[in-house]
């Protein structure tokens, strides 16, 4: 009989975070399968230069540097597959399945590792001027506004901080909001207005980012959100500071969640409520956000992905046992986990 062959693991989205979670679980010769997604690379594939990578005191090439990771999973035999999984169904202990498309594959543990996007304002010239002005993380590309005029879009806790972190560098920074208040907390918000080189601009609507002559960002052209009046600003940098959505809307429904749809880990590590799926990277993550934060989450699901294997069923001893099942705060409680499923079935072609 054509058994159907069920992979240790399957890892779900090829960025940061899965493409390190590949290299450490091929390593340790668990032949990772990994859906990378047919947009492999996730936003470092839309950056241009990465200068906060350790290792590279040159800086290097967000592609080139999601291209090194990719070779390296491959060199220790990580398959790809390069298209989006299109369904997910979890299991709580036993055998998971990931469809793409109409092909099903099988595993016994999970990694979650599918991202966060930013939010996007959805006008002229957004997409276009990325890496040539217009960005998305101040963290990364503040650094490349030294004594430029710059704008930051958003009235949250992320825009106050990429202002505050982007004012180090800019002339001028300029807080555009749609409204009169703010979302953010008082305390950043203060700390931005206390800023000598930010101020704030409300109520207005950016409406489009207008390149110059050498196919830069130059203007930001904005729409006053009572009167309709248009202002445009010169600038060399804009930041759209509002919000991320994690890419959760697979499982949302499966594994616990918070309220945004991050996914929620345990006690430090990269274990979700459910047995044998465990989450990486940026679907995870509301604060850090980084391409070295993200890898690093990824290290810690490869392993502990590993030790639930090498732990099923689950001994006294095993780095997982007896936390598996439980309910945290937040969380929906779930059923008894008892033997893992994948325990008792054979791993093969
Ligand atoms: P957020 O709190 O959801 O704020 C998003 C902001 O963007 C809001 O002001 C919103 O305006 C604005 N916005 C959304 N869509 C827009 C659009 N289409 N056009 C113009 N403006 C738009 O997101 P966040 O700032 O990323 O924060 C997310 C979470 O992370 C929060 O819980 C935050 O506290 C936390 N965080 C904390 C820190 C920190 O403590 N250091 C740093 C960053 C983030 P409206 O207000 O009008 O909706």
């Amino acid at each position: 009989m054509n058994e159907k062959r069920i992979e240790n693991v399957i890892i779900v989205g090829g960025a940061c975070a899965g493409y390190t979670a590949a290299v450490y679980t091929a390593r340790a010769s668990l032949e990772p399968l990994l859906i990378e997604g047919f947009q492999w690379g996730g936003q470092l594939q839309n950056t241009t230069e990465v200068e906060n990578y350790p290792g590279f005191p040159d800086g290097i090439m967000g592609p080139e540097l999601m291209q090194s990771f990719r070779a390296q999973a491959e060199r220790f035999g990580t398959r790809f597959i390069t298209d989006d999984a299109t369904r997910i169904e979890l299991s709580d202990g036993g055998i998971h399945r990931v469809w793409v498309g109409d092909t099903e594959h099988l595993a016994k543990a999970v990694i979650l590792s599918m991202g966060a996007e930013p939010k996007r304002l959805g006008i002229p010239g957004e997409i276009e001027l990325g890496g040539r002005g217009v960005s998305t993380c101040g963290v990364c590309d503040g650094a490349f506004f030294k004594g430029e005029k710059v704008v930051v879009i958003g009235g949250g806790d992320s825009a106050m901080e990429d202002s505050i972190f982007i004012s180090k560098f800019a002339s001028e920074l300029t807080i555009v909001h749609r409204r009169d208040e703010f979302r953010a907390s008082k305390i950043m918000l203060e700390r931005a207005k206390g800023t000598p080189n930010i101020s704030l601009m409300t109520p207005y609507v950016p409406e489009e980012f207008v390149a110059g002559d050498d196919g830069k960002l130059a203007k930001v052209r904005l729409r006053h959100a009572e009167t309709g009046e248009i202002e445009e600003l010169d600038v060399g940098g804009a930041f759209v500071a509002i919000g991320h959505t994690p890419r959760s809307e697979l499982v949302r429904d499966q594994v616990a969640t918070d309220e945004q749809g991050y996914v929620l880990t345990r006690d430090g590590s990269t274990r979700t409520n459910l047995a044998g799926v465990f989450a990486v990277g940026d679907l995870v993550d509301h604060t850090y956000r980084q391409a070295v934060t993200a890898a690093g989450t990824g290290t810690m699901g490869a392993l502990d992905a590993e030790w639930y294997l090498r732990d099923t069923p689950p001994s006294p001893e095993a780095h997982w046992a007896g936390r598996a099942g439980e309910a945290q705060e937040g969380e929906p409680a779930k059923a008894e986990t008892g033997e893992p499923a994948a325990a008792k079935l054979t791993t093969g072609s």
